[in-house]
């Protein structure tokens, strides 16, 4: 079993057999490093959604997005949340204030250029 395999099945606060704490630390460590980092945009510090039941984001299919869209309503990183979603394609919840067939309207109002949130939104 190669190292990399190994490292991705220890479980975590598991040790090797005749093996310290500190080797599962380091094995914990070296797995971390594996793993690919996205890091978080730095706007979502500022979300008024921080804190707030993802659930409301997300809800089953015709669930209301009302109180999800309030929480945006306010938040001073709205467009850097909508333009994310579009950039990124994302296909489900509320970003932006807007849900994803609102999203994908804005889409397909600009035929092949990406669309750009302005202030005007
Ligand atoms: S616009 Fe809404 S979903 Fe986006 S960061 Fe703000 S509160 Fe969260």
């Amino acid at each position: 079993m190669s190292d990399i395999v190994r490292l991705l099945h220890v479980p975590a606060g598991w040790t090797w057999p005749g093996s310290s704490e500190a080797t599962a630390d380091a094995a914990s460590a070296a797995f971390e490093a594996l793993l690919p980092r996205r890091q978080a945009p730095a706007w979502q510090r500022a979300a008024n959604c921080l804190g707030v039941d993802p659930d409301l984001f997300f809800p089953e299919r015709g669930g209301s997005t009302r109180e999800a869209k309030e929480v945006c309503r306010g938040c001073v990183v709205r467009q850097e949340c909508l333009q994310y979603a579009l950039d990124n394609s994302e296909k489900f919840g509320i970003w932006g204030g807007l849900s994803e067939r609102e999203r994908r309207r804005l889409r397909r109002r600009r035929d092949g250029a990406p669309y750009r949130v302005s202030r005007a939104c």
